[in-house]
């Protein structure tokens, strides 16, 4: 079991599958948490950090009137 991750670390598994696909596979329909300590934006990415840390019951779908999260658009663009 512990010997799993190392045949593909999650992390170069994806990077190596950004880097080969330009198509943008990491949008997503609009979520955002409504949880009062997190910021007030909404997410459309897979890739956003901050995006997944939402937990599922402080998710909510469609953006919420908010203004996009510049990480998620960050993403997109395909730059660091
Ligand atoms: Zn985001």
């Amino acid at each position: 079991m512990s010997g799993h991750w190392r045949k593909s670390p999650p992390s170069l598994t994806s990077r190596s599958i950004k880097r080969r696909r330009r198509i943008i596979m990491a949008i997503v329909p609009a979520f955002h948490s409504v949880l009062e300590t997190d910021r007030k934006v909404y997410h459309d990415s897979s890739l956003c950090t901050e995006g997944n840390n939402i937990e599922a019951k402080n998710r909510r779908a469609g953006t919420g009137g908010r203004p996009r999260c510049e990480r998620c658009a960050d993403r997109e663009r395909g730059g660091r």
